[in-house]
């Protein structure tokens, strides 16, 4: 399996560079270059008579090539292809590529073709453009009469070659050690890997797959196992401590927390005064209070003895959660530090331990110096930072108890995938002095509409955010949100409105934030750096322009913002879409359940974003989708829990292969994030 492609003497030197090019350097490699798709050529369809979409694949005769010039620039190459069988009634396919000089030395007059593509009309003939296809050749046994497969090729890799190439490696494939433990799949794993490219038929196919599936499922629940095994593993410390610090604490919250917060608290606090180091998510919808009980949690550690550090992804976040924690805590009781690249700051006096509770964006990563014992980490919106990020916060202390928090709501399946080593606390409940949202999509002409209504709500004491999709915050996005400013401050003249965005100095932005905060600005016009965390209650209006060039979970962040204190608050989405493109943001008028919206986000986008590699720290997933393939994915993580339950440390000779296998999904993962 791990022989290199160089070393096989029957693949030429120059071939093998190619494939090495394409990312396929070994056997395995190559064994794992599944299929894209299949041509079932046992029996072609029949040449299309219309339109239709759903690709057809149809093999035939080509009768006639033609090369012509449309205008200077484009150039275009037809060919008509035409069945084979003498008795056929159908009419001839034409087959047309637009400016691509190799297809026109591929194929002649006379060649069979075998071409895949949506067959559309124009004019009096049935045509496909840009088809996929493959010229005929004399080696009926590996590319003919059989479910073929199709794979992702390249320049000077074609279909062709690919498949021979494979062909002879599953020809001649030893036996395989089998990777699934007993138990969970029957059918060996050499056949899968021989079903997978050269199929028998649909069902052998579709039991490969399955198997394969559930094999990279199977790696990856080992290798989240795995990685909790070590965790825990590790000598961690118990911090347990009466509480005085947290009552103190309580008494002063102008709130009571929520039974979800009361109980999620509970969950953090025997974790903590237990002595395996505690790794642990917090997971709730926007608004629902996550950092009032991390900062419970940070003074229970305080309490104990040790430090505790909270990393927020962004400047503005940091001090927000500074000034909340300086507002809340008695100096008497806690000193306090905040690290950002822009800032650094100590609330008070403290000896050489250092601060006792530090606030700070990425700064915290490359400040060893507030560090002298750092026993407890939480990491906000933990979903903004990569696996090295995180590891490198927890590795300022020695096995710290590590919380971290997120308002993104996913799937069970997804959550076991993701956070699989994690103990996950949940937040259910919104605290209950919140005003509604309304939501409300508005098309763009109705803007002069809305800056009445905003102007109406200013006046009655409120706030508002005012939010442009600036993506990228370049020079000519800034431009953009500057003229737009504008307009806005004549609008709502004469309420201050202040400009925020990613390119403005980060004291100007703290000053900004600031005045916002106290109320001493009235709107705010902003990029989507206001997406994470912002609080500020009385702001009760957000208007959206261009909401549809934002994702889904995004709006839904953003909406967060609003519906933060008693008074009802009100989304507007501003769009130029017609109505049949709003039935993604329609989601957001019906429910502010996160939970639903970020399903439906999950379906529209594919669960890859979210699976990427630098962020979740796991292998990749070539074949299976732990969405929809959820029920394999929850057979393997019992498979790979069962057989940690039986041998901890995989110890066992027979359990040899599973240590294998962990070590090298760790290197796969190690290759992806640096
Ligand atoms: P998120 O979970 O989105 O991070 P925050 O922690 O920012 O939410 O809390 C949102 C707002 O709710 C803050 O203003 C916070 O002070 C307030 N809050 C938190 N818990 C409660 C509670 N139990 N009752 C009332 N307000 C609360
Ligand atoms: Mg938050």
């Amino acid at each position: 399996m791990n022989e290199l492609l160089s070393e096989c003497d029957w693949i030429p030197p120059q071939r093998a560079r190619l494939l090495e090019r394409f990312g396929l350097v070994t056997i395995e490699d190559l064994l794992l270059h599944f299929p894209r798709r299949y041509e079932d050529r046992r029996q072609f369809d029949r040449f299309p008579a219309g339109e239709s979409d759903t690709p057809v694949c149809v093999c035939g005769t080509v009768v006639k090539t033609a090369a012509k010039r449309l205008g200077s620039w484009k150039r275009l190459f037809e060919v008509v292809l035409e069945q084979e069988d003498a008795h056929a009634l159908s009419q001839p396919l034409l087959c047309r590529w637009f400016n691509v000089h190799f297809v026109q030395k591929m194929i002649a007059t006379g060649q069979r073709l075998i071409v895949y593509g949506k067959p559309k009309v124009r004019g009096k003939s049935v045509c496909i453009d840009h088809p996929e296809f493959e010229v005929v050749e004399d080696e009926p046994s590996v590319h003919m009469n059989r479910i073929t497969p199709i794979y992702r090729a390249t320049e000077g890799l074609s279909q062709r070659v690919i498949r021979s190439i494979l062909h002879r490696v599953v020809e001649s494939m030893p036996e395989l050690e089998d990777r699934l433990p007993p138990g969970l799949d029957k059918l060996p794993f050499a056949e899968a890997l021989r079903e997978i490219h050269f199929p028998r038929s649909h069902e052998s196919l579709a039991r490969a797959r399955r198997h394969l599936i559930l094999d990279e499922f199977f790696s990856m629940q080992l290798f989240i196992a795995a990685r909790r095994a070590e965790t825990l593993a590790q000598p961690g410390r118990s911090h347990s401590a009466p509480g005085k610090l947290l009552s103190r604490f309580q008494e002063k919250l102008p709130f009571s927390l929520t039974n979800a917060q009361k109980r999620v608290l509970g969950e953090i606090r025997a974790d903590m005064a237990s002595a395996r180091p505690m790794s642990r998510l917090l997971h709730g919808d926007v608004g629902s209070g996550k950092t009032v009980v991390a900062l419970c949690a940070m003074l229970l550690a305080v309490e104990s003895g040790c430090q505790a550090a909270l990393m927020a992804p962004t400047q503005i976040l940091a001090e927000q959660h500074y000034l909340n924690f300086s507002r809340w805590l008695d100096p008497r009781d806690v000193t306090l530090a905040l690290r950002t690249g822009a800032r650094k700051e100590d609330n008070r006096f403290f000896n050489e331990a250092g601060p006792q509770i530090i606030i700070g964006t990425h700064a915290l990563l490359y400040d060893s110096a507030v560090f002298s014992d750092l026993g407890f980490v939480v990491i906000d919106e933990q979903h903004k930072f990569g696996v090295l990020q995180k590891a490198r916060l927890i590795g300022q202390g020695k096995t710290p108890d590590v919380l971290v928090m997120t308002a993104t709501p996913i799937p069970r399946t997804l959550a076991m995938t993701l956070y699989g080593d994690l103990d996950v606390s949940t937040l259910d409940e919104l605290p209950a002095n919140r005003g509604k949202i309304i939501t409300a999509i508005r098309d763009e002409s109705k803007t002069p509409e809305a800056a009445a209504f905003i102007r109406k709500h200013l006046e009655a004491g409120r706030q508002a955010y005012i939010v442009y999709p600036l993506i990228e915050d370049s020079g000519k996005d800034i431009k953009a949100a500057a003229r737009e400013f504008e307009k806005w401050k004549e609008a709502l003249r004469p309420m201050r409105c202040e400009l925020l965005h990613g390119r403005i100095e980060p004291e100007e932005k703290d000053a900004i934030m600031r005045r916002f905060g106290t109320g001493e600005s009235k709107a705010l016009i902003a990029t989507s750096v206001i997406e994470v965390g912002i609080d500020v209650p009385n702001a009760n209006i957000m208007l959206i322009e261009n909401a549809e060039r934002f994702g889904l979970a995004q709006l839904h962040q953003l909406r967060g913002r609003i519906g933060r204190g008693e008074h009802k608050s009100y989304c507007i989405l501003m769009t130029p879409a017609p109505e049949e493109e709003l039935e993604k943001l329609r989601v957001l008028e019906r429910t502010g359940d996160g939970f639903e919206i970020a399903e439906t986000d999950l379906r529209l986008r594919g669960p890859g974003d979210i699976l990427g590699a630098a962020q979740s720290g796991l292998p990749p997933l070539r074949l299976g989708d732990p969405l929809s393939d959820s029920a394999l994915m929850i057979a393997a993580r019992e498979a790979a829990a069962a057989l940690f339950a039986r041998d901890p440390l995989l110890e066992r000779r027979e359990n040899k292969r599973f240590r294998d296998l962990i070590a090298k999904s760790k290197k796969q993962v190690l290759s992806q994030v640096s």
